[in-house]
């Protein structure tokens, strides 16, 4: 447990890719060495959240470490009143890029394993944050911008997904965490809606 502004955080247990992705090599990051992260979380949930990738997991001793990407998203969620244990979180590109890479080609090359996770757990709800998750889902759309899409409910695949700021933005930026928050609680309203007709 680690804490940031006297707030417990939690590091969230990881699902284990599917037997089929964990040697994946269809983009240039499986070159970059680091190993493919499915996602974390209750990964039953029926609320899946979707990062753009998986920043840093384990300090320089190997010890499991909570990045400031999932600290400030935990920050955010409590503020909202959202149990941390109860959603999934997973990435839009599955292993982390420590060196520049070509982002259309490496985005579209591992949206399939989005795919298959919504295919195989048909969440009731999805939540993006940032920019490159919107434009990466939304590649038609013109401005497919947080500022564009949040506040609003759009569909992905058939599914409600809205949208808010990417947790290092918040960091960076402090008066966003308002906003943030804000729009982690239309979240859980929706999410607890859906709940409630299923
Ligand atoms: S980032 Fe995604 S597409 Fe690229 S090698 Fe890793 S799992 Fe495969």
């Amino acid at each position: 447990m680690t804490t940031e502004m006297g707030h417990p955080c939690v590091i969230l247990p990881e699902e284990q890719a599917p037997e089929s992705t964990q040697h994946c090599e269809r983009c240039e990051l499986f070159k970059q060495r680091n190993r493919i992260i499915w996602g974390e979380g209750n990964p039953e949930s029926s609320l899946m959240l979707i990062l753009d990738n998986p920043g840093a997991r384990e300090d320089r001793e190997g010890n499991p470490f909570l990045c400031g990407t999932r600290e400030t998203l935990q920050l955010g969620m409590r503020e909202a009143g959202m149990d941390t244990h109860a959603v999934y979180v997973t990435y839009l590109l599955k292993r982390r890029p420590i060196r520049a890479y070509n982002k259309p080609a490496t985005r579209a090359a591992c949206l399939s394993h989005l795919q298959l996770q919504l295919l195989q757990k048909q969440p009731s709800v999805l939540f993006g944050f940032g920019n490159a998750v919107a434009a990466a889902l939304f590649p038609q759309q013109e401005n497919a911008t947080v500022k564009e899409l949040r506040g609003n409910w759009h569909k992905f695949g058939g599914m409600p997904i809205g949208f808010t700021y990417h947790p290092l933005a918040v960091r960076r930026r402090p008066n966003l965490l308002r906003f943030f928050v804000e729009d982690l609680k239309a979240l859980k309203e929706k999410w607890e809606e859906k709940t409630a007709r299923e």
